[in-house]
C-alpha cells in the first residue's frame, strides 16, 4: 500500500489564542491545495479557537498530550472525552519532552494510546533515544522498546490509526538534525520491528514521521528517504513562512 505523506506542527507551549488563529488562518489558505495529510497541534487552551478555523480544510486537529483516565480527580489534566468535545482528532503521545521532562515511561504512554485509540482519536507516537543511548550504540534498541511497550494491547485493526514519529532527543530544539541516511536506517528498523508485530503488510503501510529540527532547507532531502512518511516539526511549525514550505516540500 503507498504510503501518503504526513506533515504535522507541534506547537508546543507557544502562541495565545488570537496568535493560534492568526497562524491557522494563514496555514489553512496557504495549504488548501497542498498535496499531502496536514497536522497542528496547538496548545489546549487554542484546541477550541483552532477547531473553528481548521474545520472543513484539509488541517486535522491534534492535541500534544492527554490524561491517562477518562475522568476523575485528575488535577491539571486534560481528557480524551474533553479533546474530542472540541474536535481533536489526533493525539500526540510520548514526546521526548512528557517522557524526559514530566517522566513518563512507556507503560503510561502504552495506557494513554490505548484509551485514545479506543475513544476514537488517532495517536502520533513518539519514541527515539537521547545523545548519550546513541553513543553507546543503543539507538535501534531504544527505539525497539519503545515501539514495543508503546504498542503493547493495540490490535491490527487499530494500527492504522496509528503514526509513529521517530524524534531522537539529541535533534529536538537544538537545529542539529539527524543525517537523512541515519534517519533512514531508524526508520528501516522501526518498520521492522512493526514487522515482526503486525505483519509485512503493516510495516508497509504504517506512516513514520521524522521529527528533529525539520527546516524548510532540510525538509526535501530527509522526505526523500524510502522510509520517511512526513515530518514531525517543533520550532519550525510555529511560523507560516517556515512550516509552508516544509509541508509543501
Ligand atoms: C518536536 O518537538 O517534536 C520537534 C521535532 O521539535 P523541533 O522541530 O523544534 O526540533
Amino acid at each position: 500500500m503507498a504510503r501518503g505523506y504526513f506533515i504535522a506542527g507541534n506547537w508546543k507551549m507557544h502562541k495565545t489564542r488570537a496568535e493560534a488563529a492568526a497562524l491557522a488562518r494563514e496555514l489553512v489558505a496557504a495549504l488548501a491545495d497542498g498535496g499531502h495529510k496536514y497536522l497542528v497541534a496547538p496548545s489546549f487552551t487554542a484546541l477550541e479557537t483552532v477547531a473553528a478555523l481548521v474545520r472543513g480544510s484539509n488541517i486535522l486537529l491534534g492535541a500534544q498530550n492527554c490524561a491517562v483516565e477518562e475522568e476523575g480527580a485528575h488535577t491539571g489534566e486534560v481528557s480524551v472525552l474533553q479533546l474530542k468535545d472540541l474536535g481533536v482528532q489526533t493525539v500526540i503521545l510520548g514526546h521526548s519532552e512528557r517522557r524526559h521532562i514530566y517522566k513518563e515511561d512507556d507503560g503510561l504512554v502504552n495506557r494513554k494510546a490505548r484509551l485514545a485509540l479506543k475513544h476514537g482519536l488517532d495517536v502520533i507516537l513518539c519514541v527515539g533515544e537521547l545523545l548519550e543511548e546513541r553513543e553507546a550504540g543503543k539507538a535501534e534498541a531504544v527505539c525497539r522498546q519503545q515501539t514495543v511497550e508503546g504498542l503493547k494491547g493495540i490490535s491490527a485493526a487499530e494500527l492504522p490509526r496509528v503514526t509513529i514519529a521517530y524524534e531522537p532527543v539529541w535533534a529536538i530544539g537544538t537545529g542539529k538534525t539527524a543525517t537523512p541516511e541515519d534517519a533512514d536506517a531508524i526508520h528501516a528498523y522501526i518498520r521492522k520491528v512493526i514487522g515482526e508485530l503486525y505483519g509485512s503488510a503493516a510495516a508497509e503501510s504504517i506512516v513514520i514521521q521524522y521529527g528533529g529540527s525539520v527546516k524548510p532547507d532540510n525538509a526535501a532531502a530527509l522526505m526523500a528517504k524510502e522510509n520517511i512518511d512526513g515530518a514531525l516539526v517543533g520550532g519550525a511549525s510555529l511560523r507560516a513562512d517556515t512550516f509552508v514550505p516544509i509541508a509543501r516540500f
